[in-house]
């Protein structure tokens, strides 16, 4: 499909944006055929995922597989709209909240201008945005590795057609205090759109979950991303959305390519949407293995971002390549990031027995 002059967008492109090379370490690798990775602690899944009621849901939805899913994602859309105290037309669903990013990149991207982010952060929007000569205006995180929100709105500019924001950040992990966040786009939307993106906001205790969907309600112009590929483990099955106002809904989802939800990942999503056990069993599990991996940091005087997430970014101090390359060989994936002129590691959190297994490999490496 292509849509602006000359730009062909395919699925091999997508897929490549999804799993960006975020360094030249990264674009080396790749093009070298690397070896089989058996331990994946490269793409902050859930190891734990799916549970076993979305198992079982999976299972049973097989004999509708014939049927096309337009009236189960009416469900699963009006389920969530009444999760999230807004209407079905506050509500867009895709394969993945990848999907919706992509959309939201060419929405606003196709207008030309900049989207602006803080870097590092996950860039499927801004990469896709650029495809469409947006241009893509980053802002370095502070001294903490969190996300500093007075330079990014100090850095919006005339043509800056939307700000991207994380919370928890990826590939940092690192959270910033939900006031904070609030003052930033109460007063940045009143401008233009602000996209947050809370991918990993499950990961924090339930009393700490405060998202900015809220402000929707108000009519503020933020678009809110969530997805079931992380806390709730259905990466693999593709399923995640999107709030915002109903006007920028309709001006997203003119830009989905057709329609890209199934029945398997509709029937396990309603089965796992608001599953608190399973939410509290993953982030026990995880808080457990993240410590393990921290644990060793700290003892190496490894400097990292605090994690409040399924994933932990260190400065290895000038051995991220030589990681990243030698744990391959040993079928564990982590990865590369280019930031501040030099190369940082982020590692996902596994199972307690892979972390521990990293931690030993790690040390033999060191
Ligand atoms: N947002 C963030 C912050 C992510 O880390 C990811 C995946 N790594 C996504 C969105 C996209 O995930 P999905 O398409 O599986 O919902």
């Amino acid at each position: 499909m292509g849509l602006a002059s000359g730009i062909m967008i395919t699925p091999a492109l997508v897929n490549q944006l999804m799993g960006t090379p975020v360094s030249e370490a990264e674009r080396r690798f790749l093009k070298s055929a690397p070896p089989e990775i058996r331990v994946r602690l490269n793409a902050n899944e859930n190891p734990y995922g799916p549970s076993e009621k979305a198992r079982k849901a999976v299972n049973e939805i097989l004999s509708e597989g014939n049927r096309y899913a337009f009236k189960v994602v009416t469900e699963l859309k009006e389920r969530l709209a009444a999760k999230e105290g807004v209407s079905a037309e506050h509500i867009a669903i895709g394969a993945g909240s990848g999907e919706l990013l992509c959309a939201t990149g060419v929405a606003f991207g196709v207008e030309g201008g900049s989207i602006l982010s803080p870097f590092p952060t996950f860039p499927l929007m801004m990469a896709y945005g650029e495809v469409f000569n947006t241009r893509w205006d980053k802002v370095n995180l502070n001294d903490k590795l969190e996300i500093d929100y007075t330079a990014l709105a100090a850095a919006v500019k005339d043509d800056t057609k939307l700000v991207f924001i994380c919370n928890p950040n990826n590939p940092t992990g690192t959270l910033v205090d939900h006031a904070i966040v609030r003052a930033f786009c109460e007063e940045v939307s009143k401008r233009l759109p602000v996209f947050a993106d809370e991918a990993y906001l499950e990961f924090l205790e339930p009393s700490q979950q405060v998202s900015m969907v809220d402000m929707i309600k108000n009519d503020r112009n933020v678009i809110v991303s969530r997805t079931f590929s992380k806390i709730y483990g259905l990466a693999g099955l593709r399923v995640g959305y999107v709030v915002a106002r109903p006007d920028v809904i309709k001006k997203i989802t003119r830009y989905q390519v057709g329609f890209t939800v199934n029945q398997t990942a509709i029937a396990a999503a309603k089965v796992t949407l608001g599953d608190e056990n399973f939410m509290e069993l993953t982030r026990k599990k995880n808080a457990e293995a993240r410590k393990i991996l921290t644990d060793y940091l700290d003892n190496k005087g490894y400097f990292y971002g605090k994690s409040y997430t399924n994933f932990v970014f260190f400065d290895p101090k000038g051995d991220a390549e030589k990681f990243m390359k030698s744990l391959a060989d040993r079928g564990i994936g982590i990865r590369v990031w280019d930031y501040q002129g030099k190369q940082w590691n982020r590692i996902s959190i596994g199972t307690v027995d892979e972390m521990k297994l990293l931690v030993k490999n790690l040390q033999e490496i060191a």
